[in-house]
């Protein structure tokens, strides 16, 4: 019988552990805390020796979990992931407005309208990143879309249809660097040519972008 799961705190860390049928120690490091899976011959205590003994891994994980964690639409942040840079966010009362300076992003709004005001601005400025990509690699790539969407998405950075030439790129790309947001661009292109993420369409991309692999990997370090 497996033993039931356990919530302990861990250096200020909510960590939830279960027990399961597996050889090993694993963990996942989320915005809210540790999730462990423990093989469940081990004790609570020896989980929490293993544990202890690779905390300071361990709060590297947790902390790039954090700052990658990516905004959800309804919250009131205090600090924003804008285009690789951790920014704090300040909100002031005023007529809408908003300034970026090296550390901070001021947003000047009637009261109750910051988020509404930050939204107007992560959707103007993904735009603004977003456009020209998508003229520069819809010309190299000889590809025509037919529609551009942002959107809210949980479940992908971006879709393409081949068929109908639609684009559709995910609003959390705001947090990404440059250097992704355009690997993002030219993967979505390179759909309108092949559907499929078989052998001809990474040919696509790595004659255009030979070191795609670290963005993708880049890509995957964000939590939706
Ligand atoms: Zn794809």
């Amino acid at each position: 019988m497996l033993k039931k799961p356990r919530n302990i705190v861990l250096h200020d860390t909510n960590v939830t552990i279960t027990f399961k049928n597996v050889k090993h120690v694993r963990y996942k490091a989320t915005p809210d805390g540790l999730q462990v899976n423990a093989p469940n011959s081990l004790s609570l205590k020896t989980v929490t020796d293993i544990l202890e003994n690779s905390w300071t891994r361990i709060d590297k994980a947790l902390q790039h979990s954090k700052n990658n964690t990516v905004l959800k639409p309804e919250s009131a942040p205090t600090e924003m992931l804008l285009e690789g840079k951790l920014l704090k966010i300040v909100n002031k009362p005023g007529v809408l407005n908003i300034s970026i300076n090296k550390t901070t992003i001021e947003i000047y709004a009637p009261e109750n309208q910051h988020a509404f005001a930050l939204n107007y601005f992560i959707q103007n400025r993904l735009w603004e990143k977003l456009n020209p990509l998508i003229e520069k690699w819809s010309r190299i790539l000889n590809v025509t879309p037919s529609s551009r969407q942002i959107k809210p998405l949980t479940y992908a950075w971006a879709h393409a249809k081949k068929e109908t030439g639609a684009l559709v790129f995910n609003q959390s790309l705001i947090h990404v660097n440059p250097q992704l947001l355009e690997y993002v661009v030219l993967h979505e292109l390179a759909h309108l040519i092949e559907p499929n993420h078989g052998k001809k369409f990474y040919e696509i991309v790595s004659r255009n972008m030979p070191d795609y692999r670290s963005c993708e990997l880049g890509l995957k370090s964000f939590s939706f």
